[in-house]
């Protein structure tokens, strides 16, 4: 599946979850059946740990379909950035999502200067640029943050060296960075 394919397969399954029209393909004792022996996933979607955002659900996807990477304010460190690389260099995912989303509470964290302690703060540091960048945008500076922030992270994909920065320059790997509204269900894409 190219990349292009693949972002319409999720916008497809996005549409149908919006109207509540779900169908929860790939998710049969068949299916379950067919991926013991390898998975193939058509897209990596990085997306934050909130409880109210499961890319499976929202996308409408089942089994086998998408290589999900959650972590608070979906940002990007060696692990996260390890992971997504090993959906693309051993499963040939060709697209990658990065995926914020309304009301982010990581990302609300930044604004705010309290200190939350423990390992927190190394979350909220990462996603402190956005905030800075987003701080003179019209409109709200939290939604305006949590879409930065996740245009930045995606920027630090298609940069990150050797094998993202390759794959986007030569083996039609596509990274692209969305927002996903609560209340509406809908995944924005953004660019
Ligand atoms: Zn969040």
């Amino acid at each position: 599946m190219t990349a292009e394919e693949a972002l319409n397969q999720l916008k497809e399954g996005n549409s149908r979850y919006v109207k509540g029209d779900i169908k929860h393909p790939h998710t049969d004792i068949q299916r379950r059946d067919e991926l013991t022996g390898g998975q193939h996933p058509f897209a990596v979607i990085l997306s934050c740990a909130d409880s109210r955002v499961v890319p499976e659900l929202l996308f409408d996807q089942g089994l086998g379909d998408l290589f999900v990477i959650r972590v608070a304010g979906n940002v990007a460190k060696d692990k996260v950035i390890g992971s997504i690389e090993y959906a693309i260099k051993f499963l040939n995912s060709k697209l990658i999502v990065v995926m914020g989303h309304e009301n982010c509470g990581a990302v609300s964290a930044s604004l705010s200067n309290a200190d939350p302690g423990g390992h927190i703060g190394a979350i909220i540091e990462k996603i402190k640029p956005a905030v800075y960048m987003s701080k003179r945008m019209p409109g709200d500076h939290l939604t305006n943050a949590i879409k930065v922030n996740a245009q930045l992270v995606s920027e630090e994909l298609k940069d990150s060296k050797p094998i993202l920065q390759d794959a986007v320059r030569s083996s039609g790997v596509k990274i692209v960075s969305a927002y996903y509204n609560l209340g509406r269900g809908e995944v924005e894409f953004m660019d």
